[in-house]
């Protein structure tokens, strides 16, 4: 018998905003259950916002977003080693921080870890406040807390911003 015992739900987030969006996130999710060590468990619908730029709201194409519930034994470094290559394969480039790009993978939380380091921080320092991560993640677990932050039904209520589901 297979026991998954040790494993951690860990919770992603994808982006994209340039080029055929949701074919660049389809590849990105088959990239990542090819990872040895990675089981996706549950996939969000898609959803859609305007960039955020510090000069302003929708100054690049809008996003379309996804959360992915995965379980993993790896430790969160190796995820994140393992999901940047996906991003590196997928052609993302490194440019300029807010800048627009062809898939962003990011660390929403592993499990209950609250941990601070160069290279990650967790849970995700940003996630609390975007609806485009908070909307997704409560289609596939309503009842989720976020570490640190408290249950996702109760920051997605006074979280600005905007989000749609796409069809
Ligand atoms: P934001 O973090 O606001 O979503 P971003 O996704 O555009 O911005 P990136 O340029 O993709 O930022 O990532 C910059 C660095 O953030 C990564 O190289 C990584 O080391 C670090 N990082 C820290 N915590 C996390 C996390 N939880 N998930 C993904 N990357 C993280
Ligand atoms: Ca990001
Ligand atoms: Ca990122």
């Amino acid at each position: 018998m297979v026991s998954f015992a040790l494993e951690r739900r860990a919770v992603l987030s994808l982006g994209a905003n340039l080029g055929d969006r949701l074919v660049t996130i389809d590849a990105a999710v088959r990239a990542i259950e090819a990872i040895d060590g990675i089981r996706v468990l549950q996939r969000s619908s898609a959803w859609e916002s305007p960039s955020w730029h510090p000069d302003g709201e929708g100054l690049t194409p809008d996003y379309v977003n996804i959360v992915l519930i995965v379980g993993t034994l790896m430790e969160p470094i190796d995820l994140l080693d393992a999901l940047q290559a996906v991003e590196d394969a997928l052609g993302r480039e490194r440019a300029e921080r807010w800048g627009s790009r062809t898939i962003d993978i990011d660390i929403v939380a592993v499990g209950t870890i609250e941990r601070a380091s160069d290279r990650l921080v967790l849970p995700h320092p940003r996630a609390h406040q975007r609806q485009f991560v908070l909307q997704p993640w409560l289609e596939l677990d309503p009842g989720a807390v976020l570490p640190g932050h408290g249950p996702i039904a109760e920051l997605a209520d006074y979280v600005d911003g905007d989000a749609w589901r796409l069809p």
